[in-house]
């Protein structure tokens, strides 16, 4: 079983893994994986709410995985910021079905652009469930559904850490958008 929780940043999708964690019995047959691209706080899955975090194991590419936890017996695997790992999805659908492992895995959806991140397609398109979080617009406090980056000097996707970032409702990512580019409805009517 795979089962995903995404969202835009500040969501609590780490505080879904952990929750997830908390209520299983045997936490020998557990192991949490995080990609080495994030190694903010070390290898821990954690978040301000819960006392409780998760130590896991860096890894760059999801076929690593197996290695770790075939020969442990592990029945649960917990993977926080899946956006960021690369490989082949396919390894996650051989591990719970011939192996019986379920998945927890929680990552971003979209980029700070609004584009589906990395390999976040392809583990929703292997997950069974997936859950997708919002969190609190920083500007009005409705539900959040993107991340946004409002400083200038960003190269690429994967720049990690909490600064300059914050997660928006739709109408307020519109007021910054047209804020940093008033043309841009124009341009999308073909009128600019
Ligand atoms: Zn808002």
């Amino acid at each position: 079983m795979i089962r995903t929780f995404v969202g835009p940043m500040y969501s609590g999708k780490s505080d879904a893994l952990i929750s997830t964690y908390l209520r299983i019995w045997n936490k020998n047959l557990v192991m949490a994986f995080k990609p080495e691209a994030d190694t903010r706080d070390g290898a821990m899955i954690k978040s301000k709410n819960y006392d409780t975090a998760i130590k896991a194991i860096a890894i760059k590419d999801i076929g690593e995985i197996k290695k770790h936890v075939i020969p442990n017996n592990i029945k649960t695997v917990f993977i926080d910021e899946a956006q960021l790992l690369e490989g082949d999805v396919k390894e996650l659908v051989d591990l719970s079905v011939l192996f019986d492992i379920d998945f927890y895995i929680a990552g971003l959806n979209m980029t700070s652009e609004q584009k589906p991140f990395g390999i976040i397609n392809d583990i929703l398109a292997v997950s069974d469930e997936v859950s997708v979080i919002n969190g609190f617009c920083q500007d009005c406090n409705k539900p959040s559904r993107y991340s946004y980056y409002y400083l200038d000097d960003k190269k690429g996707d994967v720049l990690v850490g909490d600064t300059g970032y914050v997660s928006l409702c739709p109408a307020c990512l519109k007021r910054r958008l047209l804020e940093k580019d008033a043309t841009l409805i124009k341009r999308y009517r073909g009128e600019a």
